[in-house]
């Protein structure tokens, strides 16, 4: 599944968005500390933005803040008006809490969909912000036609922002769901079941071929580096059983900035009165 290239679909879709919406769109993004893979994770972001029209406020602070100093800036974005929408890259240093700091996003600027009342909204079934990891499986799901209303679907990993949102969007669209987890008993063969597989772990070849029902939809969410290599959860050996796969690279990381980038306009149309935010 060419994620990638659908990735570009949805950012010239984004692209008319923002210029047909007639206001400018900021997104702000706070990157704290050194870590290299978050510093090239916020870079696509902001390419991402740029090139669909989108204002990028980039924050950097230095790996030894404190809390209050990140709450603080935090705090002053939310009050920015040229801040349509705002991430704070994760993870965060250890000397600060990070569900403090989500916390204090506006819920009406949590593009990342963290904050605990975009978790509890697509709980409910009335999504306000969904995380753009699964919010982007789903798409491209959907651009494949994928059955999912009454397939079984497995998700493995069960993860605020990847798997727990992934199977309540799932469920959204009718599919019988199952999470598995580090402590799932039989996962091979629970995964065996599934119509279509999520596997977001962080472990290479946690899915193997022998674990796929031929014909299964499998959805590849990892990013471990073995040997100097990218490389997901799913063995390569998945590729001969599978009925459809995407590729790391190229399959959901594209589809996640995609996500975001769609979540931003969301942002901008709760700002200008367009779409009603829920109260209460
Ligand atoms: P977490 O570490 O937060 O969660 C991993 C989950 O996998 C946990 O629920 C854990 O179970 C479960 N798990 C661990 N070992 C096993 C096992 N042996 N069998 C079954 N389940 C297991 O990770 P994330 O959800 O944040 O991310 C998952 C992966 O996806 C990572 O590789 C991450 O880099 C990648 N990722 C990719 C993105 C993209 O854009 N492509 C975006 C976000 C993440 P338990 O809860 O019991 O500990």
């Amino acid at each position: 599944m060419d994620g990638k290239g659908l990735a570009a679909r949805v950012r010239a879709d984004v692209a008319g968005e923002v210029s047909g919406l007639g206001r400018p769109i900021g997104l702000a993004t706070v990157l704290v500390g050194e870590d290299p893979a978050s510093a090239v994770y916020v870079r696509r972001k902001r390419e991402a933005c740029e090139e669909v029209g989108i204002e990028s406020i980039h924050h950097e602070l230095p790996e030894d803040s404190s809390e209050e100093e990140l709450l603080a800036l935090v705090d002053e974005l939310n009050g920015d008006e040229r801040v349509t929408g705002m991430l704070v890259q994760l993870p965060l240093p250890e000397q600060i809490d990070e569900d403090r700091v989500i916390r204090a996003i506006s819920p009406t600027k949590d593009v990342d969909g963290f904050h605990p009342v975009s978790a509890g909204y697509l709980l409910q079934g009335r999504p306000t912000f969904v995380a753009a990891t699964p919010s982007g499986i789903i798409e491209l799901l959907q651009a494949y036609e994928i059955e999912l209303a009454g397939a079984r679907a497995v998700v493995v990993g069960r993860s605020n922002i990847v798997g727990k949102p992934m199977a309540l969007l799932l469920l959204a669209e009718h599919a019988t769901v199952t999470i598995c987890h580090s402590r799932t008993r039989e996962l091979a063969a629970i995964v065996r079941e599934a119509d279509v597989v999520v596997a977001a772990v962080g472990r290479p070849a946690t899915v193997t071929a022998g674990m796929v029902k031929p014909g299964a939809t499998v959805i590849d969410v990892g990013i471990n580096r073995v040997d100097g290599k990218m490389v997901g959860d799913v063995a390569e050996d998945v590729r001969q059983v599978a009925g459809h796969l995407t590729p790391v690279p190229g399959g959901v990381g594209p589809m996640t900035i995609a996500s975001l980038l769609r979540n931003t306009v969301r942002a901008a149309g709760y700002q200008a009165g367009l779409l009603a935010f829920p109260r209460g």
